[in-house]
């Protein structure tokens, strides 16, 4: 229905009329990895990491309708030090999986559009896998008829039998992990993957996307023109550390990367970036620990007044996501539509992340 709708607009032009009417609105977009594999995998049901040919296309489409800018320069225009061209357009991603280099990349290289890559410090330095990651390939590797297991949440008894029911199972899974604190999280976490009989040594192995970046990749990312920001160490959510965590978290991470790089780590990304993932605590840690900016993932554009530290981006990775989708997003026009229909209902304000991200906060 909503791939309708948009088909038409585009064939109509109206998603034309709206990139006009917002070309000084630039629009930030998230992504997490870009993959060669064909879509159908379970531990890429939801397309977090975007088929390469699918990114190619949307990427091909910003190379020739808008101005991708970096974010350094978005940020040089929120300050007042430089013009920004209309419709701009600029590309992050989340976290730090390898194949932000080795697929993603290259395309990006070739279309000559620059990025940002934020990237947690544990996950790059150490290895460990993203939390929401060692659920789902544990889900894979799961010879378990059922999962039960009792939670702090309540006893859960789920159907196992095929890849519909382990999508159902995640979703509850992940609906109690991401409502615990870090060490009830991974505690609960270890003894599901026990409880399913797999192996945490083969976790990893499960699907090559999985991977982080090691430091000297992430060193490589500059070459292809993709700057590296901060998204913590851990991958927790800001607003529940504590002051003296914050700060270790937000230095820390910038540190090391700029050791890596060799340049300096100017900007930082929020897990999670909803609404309540950061406040006016966390962004007075991300001004003292030298950032020049933050962003969010409040599903929005930016204004020429916007707060540098609260740098609203829209969260579009699926790949399911058609052309006429794509356009009619960065266009603005679905804003619009949600603005309109939040006045009507009476719901107001900016709508934060995806379940996926959400899924993300609390650690890595
Ligand atoms: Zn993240």
């Amino acid at each position: 229905m909503k791939q309708t709708v948009f088909s038409i607009s585009g064939a109509l032009g109206v998603d034309r009329a709206f990139a006009f009417l917002n070309r000084n609105r630039p629009v930030v977009l998230v992504f997490h990895g870009v993959t060669g594999e064909a879509p159908g995998h379970l531990c890429n049901h939801e397309g977090l990491h975007l088929y390469r040919p699918i990114f190619e296309r949307l990427m091909t489409f910003i190379a020739s309708r808008y101005h991708a800018v970096s974010l350094s320069r978005l940020v040089d225009w929120l300050e007042g030090r430089a013009a920004l061209p209309e419709r701009a357009v600029a590309i992050t991603f989340d976290d730090g999986y390898r194949d932000v280099l080795t697929q993603a990349a290259p395309v990006l290289k070739r279309l000559g559009i620059p990025a940002i890559l934020y990237a947690a410090t544990d996950f790059v330095w150490r290895g460990q896998m993203l939390w929401p990651d060692r659920l789902l390939a544990a889900l894979h590797l799961a010879r378990e008829p059922r999962l039960a297991i009792d939670t702090p949440r309540g006893a859960l008894d789920l159907p196992l039998a095929g890849d519909a029911d382990k999508m159902a199972a995640e979703r509850s899974v992940l609906a109690i992990l991401k409502s615990l604190d870090d060490a009830e999280r991974v505690a609960l976490l270890d003894r599901i993957v026990e409880r399913l009989g797999v192996d945490s040594a083969r976790l990893a192995g499960v699907w090559t996307d999985f991977a982080p970046l090691s430091p000297g990749e992430l060193a490589r990312l500059p070459e292809f023109g993709i700057e590296v920001g901060s998204h913590t160490c851990s991958h927790a959510i800001v607003t529940r550390m504590s002051d003296a965590q914050a700060r270790h978290e937000l230095i820390e991470s910038k540190r090391l990367i700029e050791s890596a790089t060799g340049r300096a780590c100017e900007h930082f990304g929020y897990p999670n970036g909803g609404p309540a993932d950061y406040d006016t605590r966390t962004r007075r840690h991300a001004v003292d620990a030298g950032y020049r900016s933050a962003v969010t993932t409040i599903k929005t554009a930016v204004t020429p007044f916007q707060d540098p530290f609260e740098i609203p981006r829209c969260v579009l990775t699926h790949n399911r996501i058609t052309l006429s989708e794509f356009a009619a997003e960065v266009s603005g026009l679905p804003r619009f539509l949600r603005d309109v229909k939040g006045r009507l209902t009476g719901r107001s304000g900016p709508e934060g992340g995806s379940w996926r991200a959400h899924a993300r906060g609390g650690g890595a």
